[in-house]
């Protein structure tokens, strides 16, 4: 069955996966460049992109996660 639900694409390498083994990162894009005027525009954007395991722990986002984990738990003790 195609387009199942609970299959998402990775980012990195187009892979399929299953959603609860995917992780999930959300990319924050700050600036771009306008196609019409070729100008660089100033813009803020949150891409959710899904990444499998492999493609995750090669791009390190477990650490990223690790430690903004331990950011938010040492804040709370400040
Ligand atoms: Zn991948």
């Amino acid at each position: 069955m195609r387009g199942r639900e609970g299959l998402v694409t990775c980012d990195n390498c187009g892979r399929k996966s299953p959603r609860n083994k995917a992780v999930s990162y959300e990319k924050n894009i700050s600036f771009g460049t306008d196609p019409h005027s070729g100008n660089v525009v100033r813009f803020r954007e949150t891409r959710k992109v899904y990444y499998c395991i492999s493609c995750a722990k090669h791009k390190g986002i477990f650490e990223k996660k690790k430690e903004n984990a331990m950011r938010l738990s040492n804040r709370k003790f400040e």
